[in-house]
C-alpha cells in the first residue's frame, strides 16, 4: 500500500476535543493534518440514535453549568447550531422516591436519609483519597463505616455519589459557568456541534456532508512509532501515516487498554498517571411505551427507585420535558451495573426493567415496545464513558496524563484538570494542547533558523 505523503500533524480521534484541535491547528495556517478516526462517524461521545420516533442521545445529553456569570463555551456552540434544549427540572427529585411497594416515601424520611447521604458520599471521597488515589475498580467495594444500609439511604447514596457529587465541591463546571443543566433534544444530536466545528474548517460537499481527505474514518490506529524526528502511525488496516507530529485525543480507558501500542514505549511517569485514572461507566437504557403511566408536569421529570441492591434500577427521568408525546422513559445505571447489562441480552434487560415499573406503577401498566442500551464499556474504541478523578484531582496526574511525550501530544476531556468528563473538557482540551503544540512548533522553527544563520556565518 502507497504510503501517503508526510503531514505536519496526526490527530487520533474525531471527539470534540480531536476536532476542536484540528479546527485550531488550520485556523492558525496548519493545514496539511490528517485526522485518523477508528468509527465510520465523528462525534465520538456525542452520539445521537432515532429512537421510538425522536432522536435520543446515547452519550452526552446535557450541556452542563448553564447560567452563571461567565458563558459556557460548549452554550455558546449550542447557541451558534440554534441546537434545541431544555432545561431539566431537578426540583424535587430527592424526594421523588419510590419503594417497592409502590409508594412514595414521605418526604421528611426522604430529608433525613439524604443528610445521611451527603455524609456518606462525602466519606466515600475521603476514603477513596487516602487508599486508592481515586481509581475506580468494579471488583473491590469499599465500605465506609457509616454507609447507607436501608433500599432508601441506598437510593439517595448511589444518586449523590454516582450521578451528582462525582466530583469534589465545589464543583467547577458550576462555579464557573452557572448550576443549571439543559437537555439538549435536537433531532441533529449533541453530535451537531462537532459536526458544525467540522464544517467550519473542512471542505463539504453541497449537502452539507465532510468531504475532505484530511478526514479519514474507519482507520483505527494500532502502533505509534515516534523519535524526535516524528511520528510514523499504522492502522489496522495497515495503512501508514507520517507526520511530524501527532495528537492523541483518545479515550483514557482507550489509553489503559492495549489497542494502541507505542515504539518506544510510554515512558513510566506516563503509564502509571494513566493507570491511576478511574473511569465511569454510564448506562442509559431507553424504553418506548404505547401511552403514559407515570406523573408528568413540574418537579416530576426525575424519579429514583429505592431498591436493597445499590443503583439497581435507580435513577429515570420521562422524556416528556424533551420530547413531549413520545412516551419514552430512560433510566440510567453505573459501573457494576452497567458492566452486568452490557453483557446480557436487551431482552433480559427489557424484563428487569418492567419488573421495577410494575413495582413502582403497579401490574397494569403496558409493557415497553422496544428498548435501547448504550455499551460504553464493551466499546473498543471507549471503555469508559468519562475520567472520574475522584478528589485526588492531585494536580500532577492530571499534568502528566496531558504531558507530551516527545512529539506526541495529548489531548480529550480526562486531560482538562478543571472540566474532565464533561463536553466542554473536550473541547477546551483541544484548544489547549493545540496552542501547546502550536507554541512548540513556533519554538522548533525559531530553533531552526537560528542553526541556520549560525551555519551562514560560519560558512561567510
Ligand atoms: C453515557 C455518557 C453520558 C455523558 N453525559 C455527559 C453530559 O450529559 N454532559 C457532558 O458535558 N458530558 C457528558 N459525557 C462526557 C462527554 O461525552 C465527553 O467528555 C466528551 O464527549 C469527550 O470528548 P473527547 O473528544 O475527549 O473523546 P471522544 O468523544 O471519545 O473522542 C475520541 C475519539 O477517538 C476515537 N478513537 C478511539 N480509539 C481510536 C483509535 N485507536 N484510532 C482512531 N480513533 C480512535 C473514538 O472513536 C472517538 O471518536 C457523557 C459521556 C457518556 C459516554
Amino acid at each position: 500500500m502507497a504510503t501517503p505523503s508526510r503531514s505536519s500533524v496526526i490527530i487520533v480521534g474525531a471527539g470534540i476535543s480531536g476536532i476542536a484541535a484540528a479546527k485550531i491547528l488550520v485556523e492558525n495556517g496548519v493545514e496539511d493534518i490528517v485526522i485518523l478516526e477508528a468509527t465510520d462517524r465523528i462525534g465520538g461521545r456525542m452520539r445521537k440514535e432515532a429512537f421510538g420516533g425522536v432522536t435520543v442521545e446515547l452519550g452526552a445529553n446535557w450541556i452542563m453549568g448553564v447560567g452563571g456569570k461567565v458563558p459556557n463555551p460548549v452554550w455558546e456552540l449550542a447557541a451558534k447550531s440554534s441546537l434545541r434544549t431544555c432545561l431539566s427540572d431537578y426540583s424535587n427529585v430527592r424526594y421523588n422516591i419510590y419503594g417497592r411497594s409502590g409508594k412514595m416515601f414521605p418526604s421528611e424520611l426522604a430529608a433525613d436519609s439524604y443528610t445521611k447521604a451527603v455524609d456518606s458520599a462525602l466519606e466515600k471521597l475521603r476514603n477513596q483519597q487516602g487508599t486508592d488515589g481515586g481509581r475506580r475498580d468494579f471488583s473491590r467495594a469499599t465500605e465506609p463505616p457509616s454507609s447507607p444500609k436501608t433500599p432508601l439511604e441506598q437510593a439517595i447514596d448511589f444518586v449523590l455519589h454516582d450521578i451528582e457529587m462525582r466530583e469534589v465541591l465545589p464543583i467547577p463546571t458550576f462555579l464557573d459557568y452557572g448550576e443549571q443543566e439543559y437537555l439538549v433534544a435536537d433531532e441533529r444530536g449533541y453530535e451537531e456541534l462537532v459536526h458544525k466545528l467540522a464544517r467550519d474548517f473542512l471542505s463539504i460537499a453541497s449537502e452539507g456532508e465532510i468531504l475532505d481527505s484530511r478526514l479519514q474514518l474507519n482507520k483505527v490506529v494500532r502502533k505509534i512509532q515516534h523519535s524526535r524526528s516524528g511520528v510514523t502511525i499504522t492502522t489496522e488496516d495497515g495503512s501508514v501515516y507520517d507526520a511530524n507530529y501527532a495528537i492523541l485525543s483518545v479515550s483514557i480507558g482507550v489509553l489503559q487498554s492495549d489497542l494502541i501500542s507505542f515504539q518506544p514505549s510510554m515512558p513510566r511517569w506516563k503509564m502509571e498517571a494513566i493507570g491511576k485514572v478511574g473511569v465511569t461507566v454510564y448506562t442509559k437504557i431507553y424504553l418506548k411505551f404505547p401511552y403514559k403511566f407515570w406523573p408528568c408536569g413540574p418537579e416530576k421529570e426525575f424519579f429514583i427507585y429505592a431498591h436493597e441492591r445499590r443503583g439497581y434500577y435507580a435513577f429515570w427521568q420521562h422524556m416528556e420535558n424533551a420530547h413531549p408525546g413520545s412516551n419514552i422513559l430512560v433510566v440510567t445505571l453505573t459501573n457494576e451495573e452497567s458492566n452486568r447489562v452490557e453483557n446480557q441480552p436487551d431482552e433480559e434487560t427489557l424484563k428487569e426493567a418492567m419488573e421495577i415499573l410494575r413495582d413502582m406503577f403497579g401490574p397494569n401498566i403496558p409493557n415497553a415496545t422496544d428498548i435501547l442500551v448504550s455499551r460504553w464499556w464493551n466499546d473498543r474504541f471507549q471503555r469508559c464513558s468519562y475520567s472520574n478523578y475522584p478528589i485526588t484531582s492531585n494536580h500532577q496526574v492530571v499534568q502528566s496524563i496531558k504531558a507530551p511525550v516527545g512529539h506526541i501530544f495529548f489531548t480529550g476531556e480526562h486531560t482538562s484538570e478543571k472540566f474532565s468528563g464533561y463536553v466542554h473538557g473536550g473541547y477546551l482540551a483541544g484548544i489547549d494542547t493545540s496552542k501547546a503544540l502550536l507554541e512548540e512548533m513556533w519554538k522548533e522553527k525559531e530553533g531552526k533558523a537560528v542553526r541556520l544563520t549560525q551555519v551562514i556565518r560560519r560558512l561567510s
